[in-house]
């Protein structure tokens, strides 16, 4: 038996078959640009490798009933056979002695910002289909894998790391646990496995190795153990962890229906935070009061092209159905940092946590903008929502998504689809600037949401993805809990309603600190929000509140 300790990230215990998942690595020095003929032959032997690719494709969506993506992809077979599209990169080889791959991520450009001048929306919608046909055809040139991770069966995956996009792909019901050589207990990977409720292990270090494929192996997550051939003594001592867990679960379920108020009366919303619609069936499940947080990039991280607007719309509404009134927080695109989708090619970035993320993705691509609060509003109809924005620094990036939202309610309107205009627009304080000018930000936003991961990382300048920096990066920093403290005192004094959703939230040894600093909402992974509301009503906070504020009403009318 080989017993390795690494860093818990997400609680519970597994047992089962070992799978190791190692990426192919393309690090090697880049092409010397070949002769015209060559490089036209790569291009063209890559053309035809891409279009059985997509015809594969177009049959999958097509026996899974999906015909939006099914036809998607034909509109990409067809994109490859444009002529204005083929002697673009043939001109580029052959007038600029440039190799395949130039050619061809230049042509994207080009077409991608012609398509995106266009009057129509449909039209503006193809730059995104020009940039990830052209990013099937660069990968195919660069010979990477694009296939999803696959699992034949239920299996522990061993990789040396996963990113999220490749995580939200997996077939949860064949995942049993993740264990990971490096990783961070704060990265997203380790957020998707505890909102599943998956068991996770990460920094085990560099141990995976093909031998250990198939092994049998045990995981403990909270202990943060993984024992690779365990004896019968190990099997025994995890099946009785198991089985305490469930015991626990079942004492748990008293608390469901119970109001979420401390002994001396102060009340606060326990709320779940979400990554799919599956999500929020775990949030009924553990009778949370709301979605305090819809990631809604995991639904593009999982896609292989770009979702539309109907797609969206279809999530959006399933989501707010299946709370059943209780208002759903949908978190507009935060994709950039460790959240990447290869299809939006979006350009290397030396420091990424840093540069076009979130909001400023938003803001630069205003295609992705429309789309997704077109989508979210068409949805407002069928229950109760709220919009939030993250990564917010600046009062007037809040008030350009503002007009967009507006602009996006007098398109429907002129269309003759219904949407509620009220839906509240609020703010995510997930950087220092946000929670200092947070007075500023409380009379543009109807709510606010502390983001306690993203806050902690830019508060002390320790990358959240960095295991090595781990022991710098703590969300309980007195510079971290002042800010937390000054952002919720700007929220009360507005008036305003403040939730925090970041993983700060889940630490039962803060939920008084959180109450006392005037927190109305606590968003939490859903199998948390019992255990969050057990904590709270067992609480004495020692301050006298009045009622909470509604769960955010929008300002000046709407939009
Ligand atoms: C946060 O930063 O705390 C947060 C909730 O957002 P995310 O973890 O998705 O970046
Ligand atoms: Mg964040």
């Amino acid at each position: 038996m080989i017993t390795l300790n690494g860093i818990g990230a997400s609680p519970g215990t597994a047992e089962g078959m070992l799978l190791c998942f190692r990426r192919r690595v393309f690090a090697g020095p880049p092409r010397p640009v070949g002769t015209v003929e060559q490089e036209k032959e790569r291009f063209h032997t890559a053309l035809r490798q891409a279009d059985i690719q997509l015809q594969q494709l177009c049959r999958d969506t097509a026996a899974d009933a999906d015909e939006a993506c099914a036809q998607v992809f034909e509109i990409h077979r067809m994109m490859l056979q444009d002529q204005d599209y083929l002697q673009s990169v043939e001109e580029l080889i052959e007038q600029k002695g440039k190799g395949v791959e130039y050619a061809v991520e230049e042509t994207s450009r080009i077409f991608s910002n012609a398509f995106l001048t266009m009057e129509s929306a449909t039209m503006q919608a193809r730059s995104a289909d020009i940039q990830d046909v052209s990013s099937r055809l660069l990968r195919i040139l660069r010979g990477e894998e694009e296939k999803p991770l696959s699992l034949p069966f239920p299996v522990i995956l061993a990789a040396d790391d996963l990113r999220p996009s490749e995580t939200v792909q997996l077939d949860k019901k064949k995942l049993l646990a993740i264990v990971t050589s490096e990783g961070s207990r704060n990265s997203h990977t380790a957020i998707l496995a505890r909102t599943m409720g998956i068991p996770a292990i990460v920094r085990l270090g560099d141990v995976f190795t093909a031998a250990m494929n198939g092994k049998r192996a045990a995981v403990d997550g909270s202990a943060g153990t993984l024992w690779i051939d365990p004896t019968d003594a190990i099997y025994e001592i995890i099946r009785a962890k198991s089985s305490d867990l469930d015991a626990r679960r079942q004492q748990l379920q008293q608390y469901k229906g119970l109001p979420s108020v401390t002994k001396d009366g102060v009340s606060v919303r326990l709320m779940a935070n979400v990554g799919s619609v599956e999500d929020c069936e775990a949030a009924m499940e553990n009778d949370a009061e709301g979605v305090g947080l819809f990631r809604t990039e995991f639904q593009y991280l999982g896609a292989s092209a770009y979702p539309g607007e109907e797609e969206l719309f279809r999530c959006y509404r399933a989501a707010v159905e299946t709370m059943k009134g209780r208002p759903v927080t949908f978190r507009t695109l935060d994709i950039g940092a460790d959240k990447q989708a290869p299809y939006l090619s979006l350009p290397e970035e030396a420091n990424p946590a840093m540069g076009i993320r979130a909001v400023r993705l938003y803001l630069a691509r205003r295609d992705l903008m429309r789309t997704q609060l077109r989508a979210l509003y068409r949805a407002s109809v069928y229950g109760q929502m709220a919009i939030m924005i993250p990564m917010i620094d600046s009062v007037w990036e809040l008030q350009e998504v503002r007009v967009a939202a507006r602009l996006a309610c007098r398109e429907l309107g002129a269309e003759g689809i219904p949407f509620n205009p009220d839906v509240p627009i609020g703010t995510m304080i997930e950087t220092p600037a946000a929670a200092l000018i947070s007075d500023e930000l409380a009379k543009t936003a109807d709510f606010f949401s502390i983001g306690t991961n993203d806050l902690t990382q830019y508060t002390l300048a320790a990358d959240r993805q960095n295991g090595a920096v781990s022991p710098f990066y703590d969300a309980r920093h007195s510079a971290v809990l002042r800010l937390i403290r000054m952002a919720a005192e700007n929220a009360k004094a507005a008036g305003i309603p403040v939730s925090v959703c970041g993983d700060l939230a889940t630490d039962l040894t803060m939920t008084d600190f959180f109450l006392s600093c005037g927190v109305t909402t606590l968003s939490v992974p859903p199998k948390m929000v019992l255990p969050l509301r057990e904590r709270v009503r067992s609480l004495v906070i020692g301050r006298q509140e009045g009622p909470l504020p509604p769960p955010g009403e929008s300002r000046e009318g709407g939009v």
